[in-house]
C-alpha cells in the first residue's frame, strides 16, 4: 500500500514538473563570458552535450566551460569531457539549484533555480537559464524591491506586476533565441529567490494577473515616488493608453522620495527656453518662467516646453515641480521620483502598511483594472 502510495506521490510530481512552464531569461547578459564554473548547489542534474550524450551531475557535482569560437571545452569534476557546441544542465527534482561563477571571480557567484543551457558564440559563453514562471518572478521581486521594505502585500503587488511584465514581453528577445534578458532592459534578474516574504507572496498569487476592463493583460509601469499624483502616459511617452490615467495619490505623501531641490543659474534656466524659441523679453513669459508652480496640481509643460523634455534636460528627480527666483539661481523644489506613470512604490508601500491588501493597490493605481486568476481569461 505504502508502495502504491508513494509510485502515485511520484507520477503526481513528475507531472506537476512537467506542467510547470518555464520562461527562457539570458543570464549574465550583460557580461562578456569566455569561461564559467556551474556546480550542482541543491539536487541532482542530468547534463546533455549536443542534447544527446548524457551524464549524471549529482550535489555540489561542478562542470568548468570555456568558450572556443562557437564551441565549448567542458571539463566534469576536473577531468576533460572534450568540445561541444550545446551543454545543458536538466534538473531531476521539484526543487533544484546550481550556481554560476564567472571567470573564476567568487564575488560575481550566483545561483539559479532550474535548467540551464549554454552555447558560445565567437569566444563568448551564452548562458539561458530556464526557470519556471513562479521561481522568475519571485527572483525578480527580490531582485528589484528587497531592501525597501519585507512587507508581503506588498510583494504580492510586485509580483503580479512583474507577472504581467513577464507575459507582456515573451517575444521581447525572440530573435536572439530566449525570451527576456537579466538586465535593466527586461526585469532585472541576479539569481534566485531565497527570502521567505517573497516567496510566500508569488505562492499566494500564483497564476494572477491585471487586466483591463476588455479582460487583455496590461502593462504595468512603475516608478519610485509619485510626488502625490501619478501621470497619464499620454503625457510623458505621448501614447495614449485607456488605463494609464492620472491619480491622485495622498499615499506618496509620506516617504523619503517625496522632496527634492535643484538650483540652476539663472542665465542657464533663461537661456534654455530662448533656445526652444521663447521669447524671453516678453516680460509674461519671463515671468512664468521665473515662478513657474504646480501647487494646485501637476501641468504637462511650461510655455509649450514638455516637462518631461525640461526632467531629461536638466537630470531632475521628476516632472513635478515648481520655479523661485533665488539670488543669481532659481530653485526648483520638486515632489516624486521617476516618470510618474502607473504604480507608485513608496505610495504601494504605505498602502500595504496601513493594511490596504494587495487587489486595492492595483485598483488604486490602475483604476479601471482588476485582478483575475490566468486560467480564467482562456
Ligand atoms: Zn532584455
Amino acid at each position: 500500500m505504502k508502495r502504491k502510495l508513494l509510485i502515485i506521490t511520484l507520477l503526481l510530481l513528475s507531472a506537476s514538473m512537467t506542467l510547470a512552464q518555464k520562461v527562457r531569461i539570458r543570464v549574465f547578459a550583460d557580461t562578456k563570458l569566455d569561461n564559467a564554473e556551474l556546480r550542482a548547489s541543491f539536487g541532482t542534474y542530468e547534463l546533455y552535450f549536443n542534447d544527446t550524450i548524457r551524464a549524471d551531475m549529482k550535489r555540489n557535482s561542478k562542470i568548468e566551460l570555456t568558450a572556443k569560437g562557437n564551441t565549448i571545452r567542458i571539463s566534469l569534476n576536473d577531468s576533460t569531457i572534450g568540445r561541444y557546441t550545446k551543454v545543458k544542465l536538466v534538473a531531476t527534482g521539484l526543487k533544484c539549484f546550481f550556481s554560476i561563477t564567472p571567470d573564476g571571480n567568487e564575488k560575481l557567484k550566483r545561483m539559479y533555480d532550474d535548467d540551464i543551457t549554454v552555447y558560445a558564440n565567437s569566444n563568448s559563453l551564452i548562458l539561458i537559464n530556464e526557470v519556471a514562471y513562479d521561481n522568475y518572478i519571485a527572483a525578480v521581486v527580490q531582485s528589484e524591491t528587497w531592501g525597501a521594505t519585507s512587507n508581503v502585500e506588498f510583494f504580492k503587488v510586485q509580483a503580479l506586476c512583474c507577472r504581467n511584465y513577464m507575459y507582456k514581453n515573451l517575444n521581447k528577445h525572440a530573435k536572439d533565441g530566449y525570451n527576456l534578458c537579466d538586465d535593466v532592459h527586461c526585469q532585472v534578474y541576479k539569481g534566485r529567490a531565497n527570502k521567505p516574504e517573497v516567496i510566500e507572496a508569488v505562492y499566494k498569487t500564483k497564476g494572477e494577473v491585471i487586466v483591463d476592463n476588455s479582460n487583455s493583460i496590461i502593462e504595468t509601469p512603475f516608478h519610485s515616488n509619485s510626488g502625490g499624483e501619478t501621470l497619464a502616459a499620454v503625457d510623458v511617452w505621448g501614447k495614449d493608453v485607456p488605463y494609464l490615467v492620472s491619480v491622485q495619490d495622498s499615499f506618496s505623501l509620506a516617504s523619503r522620495n517625496l522632496l527634492w531641490e535643484k538650483t540652476i543659474r539663472i542665465r542657464q534656466w533663461q537661456n534654455y527656453f530662448k533656445e526652444k524659441g521663447i521669447d524671453i523679453k516678453d516680460s509674461a513669459n519671463l515671468v512664468e518662467i521665473m515662478s513657474f508652480s504646480q501647487k494646485d496640481g501637476r501641468k504637462k509643460d511650461l510655455l509649450g516646453v514638455p516637462l518631461v523634455q525640461i526632467r531629461k534636460d536638466f537630470g531632475l528627480k521628476s516632472t513635478f515641480f515648481s520655479v523661485q527666483e533665488w539670488g543669481s539661481d532659481v530653485k526648483l523644489t520638486g515632489k516624486g521620483y521617476g516618470h510618474g506613470v502607473g504604480l507608485s512604490q513608496e505610495g504601494a508601500i504605505n498602502m500595504c502598511e496601513q493594511g490596504y491588501e494587495y487587489w486595492e493597490v492595483i485598483q488604486h493605481y490602475f483604476p479601471s483594472c482588476a485582478v483575475v486568476k490566468e486560467e480564467d481569461l482562456k
